[in-house]
């Protein structure tokens, strides 16, 4: 493996990672973990000064990996793909440490968030030291669904899958379909008739 350079970037989240997390600190605790190039802080990673600050060092300081530090990756982490793509980076060269919705949000102590904080953004470059260039590829898939079970459940799920159009294959051990549901006369609470 080639010795990685990685960039490190820790949000402010306007105050929402801030008022918990010395920042701060935390950057300056990245600048001394290995492989780390550079570390710096932004009051928000996710605007577009933010993520020029990324692009700027990809270019300049040839960083080969890039970890951000701020909120769930399930919020940004495609933001700041696209950011490292840009700049001429492979998107899966960059990781993200959750230190807002794992960290200032729930951690009350604030020496505890900037502790884990620390550790966070410790593991998260770690990790990214050992991730690999990958390339998204699109292959041909059956457009049709197996349900394992006849009860009520699997019998709508078919229906409905059926009306958008998709091939059903429903599958049942028993010799007839209804599952449990075909065993009551009526049900609770509409007392409708259960077949
Ligand atoms: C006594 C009783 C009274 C109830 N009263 C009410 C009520 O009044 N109102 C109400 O809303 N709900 C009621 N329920 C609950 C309701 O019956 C169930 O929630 C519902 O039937 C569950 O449907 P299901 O399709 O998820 O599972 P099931 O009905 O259990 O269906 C699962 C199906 O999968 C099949 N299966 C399992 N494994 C495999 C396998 N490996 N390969 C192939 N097939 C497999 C089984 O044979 C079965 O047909 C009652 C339940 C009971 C037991």
């Amino acid at each position: 493996m080639e010795d990685p350079k990685v960039g490190v970037y820790v949000c402010n989240c306007g105050v929402n990672i801030s008022a918990k997390v010395d920042v701060a600190a935390v950057v300056e605790f990245a600048k001394r973990l290995p492989h780390v190039t550079v570390a710096r802080e932004h009051k928000y990673m996710c605007s577009e000064p933010g993520q020029d600050m990324i692009k700027d060092d990809i270019r300049d300081l040839g960083l080969t990996r890039v970890v951000v530090a701020s909120c769930s990756p399930r919020m940004h982490e495609p933001t700041f793909q696209a950011a490292v793509a840009d700049a001429g980076l492979n998107p899966y060269y960059f990781a993200m440490a959750n230190i807002r919705e794992h960290v200032s949000w729930v951690v009350k102590d604030a020496a505890q968030a900037t502790d884990k904080a620390k550790r966070l953004v410790s593991s998260t470059v770690a990790r990214v030291a050992y991730q690999d260039a990958l390339e998204p590829r699109q292959e041909p898939v059956t457009p049709a669904v197996l349900i394992v079970g006849a009860g009520i459940a699997g019998i709508q799920s078919a229906l409905t899958i059926a009306d958008a159009g998709y091939q059903v294959y429903l599958v049942e051990r028993e010799p007839s379909i209804g599952g449990h549901m075909a065993q009551l006369d009526k049900t609770f609470p509409t007392l409708d008739c259960s077949t």
